[in-house]
């Protein structure tokens, strides 16, 4: 009733409550086209993709709450639209009265005023062809600009319906799933929202972190509802690991079936510790915004494969995946390589970037020879079949499994007046898995101080979100780079992670000893860690 129908886009900026799912659910009815933008995204991330998706709505709250803080999020909205160059007819404010100062615009209208108003009991659904799209999940990508990943409708039910049952086991009238993950990722479009319901199985939904109020938060939801089966990230593990583990066993967790995990690659020390604490098997499986379901998984609901510590076993039903050189070459067994997948994909897989047919085929079907899918992810298939994912083949990072481009946060760090170059790498972490350590060159006249690093922070923090805030900033006087003027990222990688330069010489691209010891010196003494 307010004018927005089959391919209209709808922008979701909610946090983890039920008129979330419902908004997608009601988008999905009316043929709308769903972009949901995690709630902990920036005003100049929202803006962006306001900008690129064009939505007739944008769906919001006055707030939501993070570790006992209440976000704005009709503040960031009001300031988003303010700087995007596109405006949304109207924004439906679901009012928690969390933040008495909400600002008002007039284009703003009250979610429950409205169902009283203009909302009707039943609406028709919509009828939409398989390859009609049903959302947009903005993911990032190597360049600065987030790519809008569409998805089809009738494909991506046929996927989620079938792993339900194939890789979850999961079975109405018996199972409860919680997907710890948050609607703002394809994790949570996939298996909070649209794949258990359509096996009529409840979810379960929660606003906040695992370690607030306590660090028992989670259990007391399992213990609670008696979850089966719990879909989490190698992250939250490591994060709970710290803390003693009297908060998981004083809690009864006898309901639970299985315990997948994904994200980012699961190191063998939190996959023992999880297995030993939790006395239930630990299942790593790998997937992308791209593919919408498993691409590498054990089927414990066709038949429980032997595990091997750090694979996320075999190639999913439907994905057809090996491992191949730069030059498009097969690889044999144990030699690390490129993750490809030969076409035709499996149901659900991405139509194409929202707007963007040219980028699509360059990014996913044309970097190697051979018309082969490109995972962007390097790779080990042993001579089992088990595959063990190494981690990205390009620029992009997963910082406790949410995934960025080092390009998005470089172009944040440029834009303060002090700097005239940086790159930005991901060094790891001991929870994060990946962190953010960017690397710049100053202007003549300005002086490196922890003043101006805190304001380079908080920039990257203001334009692309809080996830993305650098663990440092590092002067030095230049930025290593290769003959052909590449920057070698793995150079500083290895400079801030203390690798030997024996190290540093097999891992850079292409770059030769000399090179690296003459990088190593042109940042000599500047690098203050
Ligand atoms: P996203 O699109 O945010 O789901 O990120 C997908 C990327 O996360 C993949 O391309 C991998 O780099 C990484 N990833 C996801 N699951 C795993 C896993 N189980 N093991 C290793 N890396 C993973």
């Amino acid at each position: 009733n307010l004018g927005v129908g089959k391919g209209d886009r709808i922008i979701i900026y909610m946090p983890m409550i039920p008129e979330a799912i419902i908004a997608m659910l009601a988008s999905a009815r009316i043929g709308a086209i769903h972009g949901v933008v995690f709630a902990g995204f920036s005003r100049e991330a929202l803006a962006g993709r306001i900008d690129d998706a064009t939505p007739k709505l944008l769906l919001t709250c006055d707030a939501g709450s993070r570790m006992g803080k209440v976000v704005k999020l009709k503040t960031i909205v009001d300031d988003a639209i303010e700087s995007a160059s596109f405006e949304p007819n109207n924004v439906v404010v679901f009012n928690r009265n969390i933040d008495p100062e909400m600002p008002k615009q007039e284009r703003d209208l009250d979610w429950e005023e409205l169902l009283e108003t203009k909302g009707e009991n039943y609406v028709e659904p919509e009828v939409m062809d398989s390859t009609d799209p049903s959302y947009i999940l903005y993911t990032s990508g190597t360049t600065g600009k987030p790519k809008g990943v569409l998805r089809d409708t009738g494909g991506y039910m046929v996927a989620l319906h079938a792993t339900m049952k194939q890789i979850y086991d999961c079975e109405p009238d018996r199972d409860v799933y919680f997907s710890t993950s948050d609607i703002g990722w394809v994790v949570g479009h996939s298996y909070i929202v649209y794949a258990p319901l359509l096996q009529g199985i409840p979810t379960v939904l929660y606003e906040g972190t695992p370690v607030y109020p306590n660090p028992d938060a989670w259990w007391r939801v399992i213990e609670k509802y008696g979850i089966t089966v719990v879909f989490s990230a190698p992250t939250a593990f490591r994060i709970l690991k710290k803390f003693p583990s009297k908060w998981i066993t004083e809690r009864d967790l006898s309901s639970i079936r299985y315990f997948f995990l994904a994200g980012e690659p699961t190191d063998v020390p939190t996959y023992e510790w999880g297995k030993k604490l939790l006395g239930k098997p630990i299942i790593d499986h790998y997937w992308q915004t791209e593919s919408g379901s498993p691409m590498l998984t054990n089927t414990p609901g066709i038949e429980f494969l032997p595990t091997k510590p750090g694979s996320p076993t075999k190639a999913a039903l439907g994905w057809d995946l090996f491992v191949i050189d730069e030059e498009g070459n097969e690889l044999p067994p144990n030699e690390k390589g490129i993750l490809v997948g030969r076409y035709p994909l499996p149901p659900g897989n991405l139509l194409t970037i929202y707007g963007d047919d040219e980028r699509y085929k360059q990014t996913y079907w044309e970097v190697y020879p051979g018309r082969v899918y490109n995972t962007g992810d390097y790779a080990i298939r042993d001579e089992d079949g088990y595959f063990f994912v190494l981690g990205r083949a390009d620029e992009v990072i997963k910082i406790a499994g949410h995934r960025l481009g080092t390009r998005e946060i470089e172009e944040a760090v440029s834009s303060h007046e002090g700097v005239v170059e940086t790159t930005c790498v991901g060094v790891d972490d001991p929870i994060k898995g990946t962190c953010v350590i960017a690397f710049v060159v100053l202007k003549q006249g300005y002086e490196s101080s922890e003043g101006m690093k805190k304001d380079i922070i908080q920039i990257v923090r203001d334009q692309v979100g809080p996830i993305a805030a650098p663990k440092a900033v590092e002067v030095v006087k230049m930025l290593p780079k290769t003959r052909s003027g590449k920057i070698m990222r793995r150079i500083l990688k290895g400079v801030y992670e203390n690798k030997s330069l024996g190290d540093l010489s097999t891992i850079e691209d292409g770059a030769s000893i000399e090179e690296v010891s003459s990088a190593i010196n042109m940042m000599k003494g500047e690098l203050g860690k």
